[in-house]
């Protein structure tokens, strides 16, 4: 009988070792978005784990959870996102007891109301809405998505934010001090490495960017603003649609007038989102293309991911400024 009752143990112990072992590979920190995993990655570095909820290639404006992304959002230990006007697909999932205690909304981050940027005008996308069709709009559920999104009074994509980023990191420093407080060593000095970094990187970015201030270009959508108003960009305009509907021919020409008249020199388009009426835009002029990416689909969290996305992005920039 004793034999078998410790044998019982033995088994018993094992599925708790082998419980408790996948329970360790899994992710406890949950980002909506990439960038936004990559602050985490330079916080939790060495302490504890991150992984990021949208597939690189899908749309922050018109995603929807899979089963799975729930399932992961509910094991996580902290889950980070912006903000409904952001991830109006987070809302419901969030409004669940176990997350909606463990998670950090960056749009209620003090201090980060005060660096807020208005989103754009509701002038200039009325009239492109007027032009590419208002039924189809509202008869989309990921165009009323992005529409809700557009005319939000604020702009949220707010990881494109030096400022914001570094009140981020200080967030998920506070938050992971409190659940691990036997980490504090490393996560004082993980927080420390993030500051350092991104003051350096700050500063190449500005001496960087300083030459092309005056340069006009036009971009894909309103997803730079952050970046473009702490580096002293001026841009011309947005090319801001949803890519599943053209633009009309009324609207192009109205772009392409104004790229001409205030001399643009690029025009960008994300990795995924290369519409080939970007092109009919810049045809006949000597306005080049460009490629900026609002997500770094292409950097893998580390340490340093969220500096290499901000280089990446001056690096796009001054690229296409520079005709190379
Ligand atoms: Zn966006």
């Amino acid at each position: 009988m004793l034999h078998i009752s410790l044998h019982k143990i033995f088994i018993l112990a094992g599925m708790l070792i082998i419980g408790l072992a996948s329970l360790s590979a899994q992710a406890t920190i949950v980002a909506s978005v990439k960038p936004i995993g990559f602050i985490a990655a330079t916080i939790a570095d060495g302490v504890t784990s991150v992984s990021v909820l949208l597939p690189d290639g899908a749309s922050v404006h018109s995603y929807a959870l899979r089963p799975s992304d729930i399932k992961n959002l509910k094991n996580a230990e902290l889950v980070v996102w912006v903000g409904p006007d952001m991830e109006a697909f987070m809302s419901k999932a969030i409004s669940n007891v176990s997350i909606l205690h463990n998670n950090i909304q960056i749009d209620q981050i003090p201090g980060v109301q005060a660096l807020l940027l208005r989103g754009v005008e509701h002038a200039e996308l009325g009239s492109l809405y007027r032009h590419i069709g208002e039924k189809k709009i509202e008869n989309s559920v990921s165009t009323d998505r992005q529409g809700r999104h557009y005319h939000g009074e604020y702009n949220m994509h707010l990881w494109m934010s030096p400022d914001i980023a570094k009140k981020i990191a200080i967030a998920i420093h506070a938050k992971l001090l409190q659940q691990m407080p036997i980490s504090q060593d490393k996560l004082d000095a993980n927080l420390r490495y993030f500051q350092s970094t991104l003051f350096v990187a700050n500063d190449k970015i500005h001496k960087q960017l300083a030459p092309f201030k005056d340069k006009g270009y036009l971009v894909f959508h309103d997803a730079y603003t952050y970046f473009e108003k702490h580096y002293g960009l001026s841009p011309t305009g947005y090319f801001t649609i949803n890519p599943e509907i053209q633009p009309g021919a009324k609207r192009l020409h109205h772009i392409r007038m104004k790229l001409i008249e205030q001399k643009g020199i690029c025009i960008f388009a994300e990795p995924q989102l290369r519409p080939t009426v970007m092109q009919a835009i810049s045809r006949g002029t000597d306005v080049r293309s460009g490629i900026l990416d609002p997500l770094g689909a292409s950097i893998t969290l580390s340490k340093d991911s969220y500096v290499q996305f901000l280089v990446q992005l001056s690096d796009q920039y001054t690229s296409c400024f520079k005709g190379d």
